[in-house]
């Protein structure tokens, strides 16, 4: 579907949980997040009807994420149900990678297409630091078993904070040597929830001039910009939210966990989805036309742009819940 400044809208996010085994600093809060509720979390069975209905409208992309997707139990068979609904071309998932290591075999069978798995940092106390109850080893066990069960290609978000892990931006480039995964360095984004990190922000900009030998691919990667090493097996994208925004290239609506859609990461507007999957649930969801009403409405009025800056969030959820 196209949006009204002519984007083509073919991409939507899931976020299945807000709930997460890691506290990331920069993501949630240190004692967790608030109970929303089992009632309020949209059921796989309504999840699959909003990706019917979306699927109707053009959207062939899903993306599961959260929270930790991996956290909410049946998510297997949620996504092989999701990759049977024709038209449906691709469906991916972000996840911090702890649970990966005994759950690749069984993403892959299903049909999940690839996985990105985030991580900020190679060094075992720092990941200490940053998620506040995560082990290093099982990300780096995660990876391996995604690869070997060829959930890829493999993208690693790494979110680059000053004076905590912008010493490591060579270390993450040594790894596209290595390795045929994507690195992707993110610019850190405000949410009320992270104001204490304010001045943490390092601009992609800053990160390539670390890089002297980057040279640019002519392709682009949604919304990442790519660019090459030398003798480099992998690649390296810059997503840059904050210093080169992107909204112009966007393609994607979001889905949080409790049934709002959301046009953008960073707006207060969310189309309430919970009404329409209710009268749609009357006719045990054979009867979409309320569901797919909503998401062409909201589709239609997705911003042009978001309104953050540098230290300046807009959104009152935290990415935890919206889904990164
Ligand atoms: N738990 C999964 C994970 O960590 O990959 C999926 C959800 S997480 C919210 C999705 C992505 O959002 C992660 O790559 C994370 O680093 C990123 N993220 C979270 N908060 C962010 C922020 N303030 N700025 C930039 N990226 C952020
Ligand atoms: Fe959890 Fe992902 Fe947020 Fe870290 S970034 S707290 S792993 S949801």
């Amino acid at each position: 579907m196209i949006d009204s400044y002519g984007r083509k809208i073919d991409y939507i996010r899931f976020s299945i949980t807000d709930k997460c085994n890691y506290r990331c600093k920069y993501c949630m809060p240190e004692d967790g997040v608030l109970d929303i509720g089992h009632q309020s979390v949209l059921r796989y069975e309504e999840l699959l009807a909003v990706a019917k209905s979306a699927v109707s409208l053009g959207i062939t992309k899903f993306r599961i994420t959260g929270g930790e997707p991996l956290v909410r139990r049946g998510v297997v068979d949620f996504i092989k149900k999701l990759k049977e609904i024709e038209g449906v071309k691709e469906v991916a998932m972000t996840t911090n990678g702890s649970l990966l290591k005994d759950y690749a075999k069984d993403l892959k069978e299903a049909g999940l297409d690839r996985v990105n798995v985030s991580l900020d940092t190679l060094r075992y106390d720092r990941f200490k630091e940053i998620t506040r109850t995560g082990n290093l080893e099982d990300v780096y066990a995660g990876i391996n078993e995604a690869v070997k069960e060829g959930l890829t290609p493999i993208k690693i978000n790494v979110v680059v904070m000053k004076g905590f892990n912008e010493d490591e931006v060579m270390d993450f480039v040594q790894m596209t040597l290595q390795h045929p995964f994507e690195v992707r360095f993110i610019e850190l984004m405000p949410f009320s929830g992270n104001v204490s990190l304010n001045g943490s922000l390092i601009s992609n900009e800053e990160i390539k001039k670390m890089l002297p030998l980057l040279k640019p691919l002519e392709i682009n990667d949604g919304v990442a910009r790519l660019y090459t090493y030398p003798q480099a097996k992998g690649r390296i994208g810059f997503i840059s939210p904050l210093s080169s925004c992107f909204c112009d290239k966007c393609n994607k609506v979001r889905v949080t966990s409790d049934g709002k859609l959301k046009t953008c990461l960073h707006s207060n507007k969310e189309i309430d989805l919970n009404k329409a999957l209710q009268e749609a649930e009357k006719t045990a969801f054979r009867d979409l036309s309320p569901v797919i009403e909503e998401i062409k409405k909201a589709i239609l009025s997705k911003e042009r742009r978001h309104s953050i800056s540098p230290g300046k969030a807009v959104t009152k959820r935290n990415m935890n819940s919206i889904g990164g």
